[in-house]
């Protein structure tokens, strides 16, 4: 095109204009749904979508920097300062367990880790816990230990048992599926220009090569760079883990206190994780990793040293829900972001949810031509 626009470039403006779309059009790809990003949020409709047949197609650079590639990966369906089950957690603890699971079926490797959490309380809140764990959430305090023992922590505390709670690999998992999204030639990893984006009849042209129906963005912490979803109220919150070899502690539980340290097996444990809005350098930093030793230390009483100290940025709305919805203004264009510090939990059930909505709303199935079986029965679910 550049030959073409210098050679013609001393006859007029329209000439040359002219030949680059026409050019650009023969080139111009066609698809139903381009998702932008496979972070957890564009991994997680990308698996929805494939299940329910509905063909779609994810542009990410791949440059592996992102929130999920730092995340520690743990749920808990306790939201543990006000004692509560959070909501929808129970729903949302299914839907991601059954998704692990196909998952795994289908791509092999085991990503879901279930290990049971030990909260350390001080003696004065074992009453609150006991009257709690009689009420709304007698079904996730499996126990409480009033001198809870395990070998590497400091006697004294005691500790409210709760189940279930683990850890997803989530790194593992995505990338993982993005070997499997290559090969199903579903993911390209290209990034999509915010410049070169262009609501037109019926769809979008994308990047000046790819037109598609509807566009899910799934761009994590980029969405603050994003000029079309200016109106979002997503920020960006640092968080910081490091990673510790300890061979006198005891790997039986997630660990809890202001801080968790989660057992990795071999005797590596993730110790974090910090929150900041006030610095979004995505580097380490030191004041962080002071931090989590002194918490570290309040909490264990063996030697141990540090292997890794990573951290990233999430992506949070204000209210800390996540946001999966159609844009206010532009029809067929979609957010799906906010996943926050509890992203492994809800991304797969907001995935799932986003992906009926999106798929119910005239696009055809790939087997069928008409809603699936499938979308049925998820109504039925959320
Ligand atoms: C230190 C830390 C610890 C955490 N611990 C936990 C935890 O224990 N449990 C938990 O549930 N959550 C945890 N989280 C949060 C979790 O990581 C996030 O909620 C989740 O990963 C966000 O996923 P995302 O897909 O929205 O964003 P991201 O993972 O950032 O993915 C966004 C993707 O979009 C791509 N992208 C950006 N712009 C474009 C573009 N223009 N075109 C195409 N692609 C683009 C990026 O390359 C990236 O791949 C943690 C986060 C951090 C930082």
């Amino acid at each position: 095109m550049d030959f073409i626009r210098h050679k013609y470039s001393n006859i007029g403006y329209f000439y040359p204009v002219f030949i680059t779309l026409q050019s650009k059009n023969e080139q111009m790809q066609h698809v139903d749904i381009v998702i932008a990003g496979q972070g957890l949020a564009g991994t997680m409709l990308a698996w929805e979508l494939c299940e329910q047949d509905i063909p779609f197609r994810i542009l990410d650079p791949g440059e592996g920097n992102h929130s999920s590639m730092a995340a520690a990966g743990m749920f808990s369906l306790l939201a543990a300062r006000r004692l509560k089950e959070m909501d929808l957690a129970g729903q949302q603890y299914e839907v991601m367990k059954e998704t692990l699971n196909k998952i795994e079926n289908k791509i092999g490797g085991q990503f879901l880790f279930e290990i049971p959490t030990a909260r350390l309380i001080d003696k004065e809140e074992i009453p609150v816990w006991e009257t709690a764990s009689m009420g709304d959430i007698a079904h996730l305090v499996k126990k409480l230990e009033p001198k809870f023992r395990a070998e590497g922590i400091v006697p004294g505390f005691g500790a409210a048992i709760i189940e279930p709670s683990g850890y997803i690999d989530i790194p593992g998992l995505l990338i993982s599926m993005r070997e499997w999204l290559i090969v199903s030639k579903n993911l390209v990893l290209e990034k999509l220009d915010y410049e070169e984006f262009k609501p037109v009849d019926d769809g979008f042209i994308i990047n000046g090569h790819t037109r598609a129906r509807k566009v899910v963005f799934c761009d994590g912490p980029s969405i603050t760079k994003n000029p079309w979803f200016r109106y979002s109220d997503i920020r960006q919150n640092k968080g910081e883990w490091i990673e510790i070899e300890a061979s006198g502690l005891s790997p039986g539980y997630i660990y809890k206190r202001e801080i968790f340290i989660l057992p990795l097996g071999n005797d590596r444990f993730r110790v974090g994780a910090t929150f900041s809005h006030d610095e979004m350098d995505p580097n380490p930093t030191m004041a962080a990793r002071e931090e989590l030793e002194r918490k570290l230390r309040s909490i264990i009483n063996v030697p141990y040293r540090i292997t890794i100290h990573r951290a990233g940025i999430r992506p949070s709305s204000r209210n800390r829900l996540p946001v999966a919805e159609p844009h206010r203004d532009i029809p067929g264009l979609y957010i799906f972001n906010g996943l926050g510090s509890r992203g492994i939990l809800q991304a797969p059930w907001y995935a799932r949810t986003l992906a009926e909505k999106i798929g119910s709303e005239n696009i055809k199935t790939k087997k069928t031509g008409n809603k699936s079986d499938k979308i049925l029965r998820i109504q039925k679910i959320v």
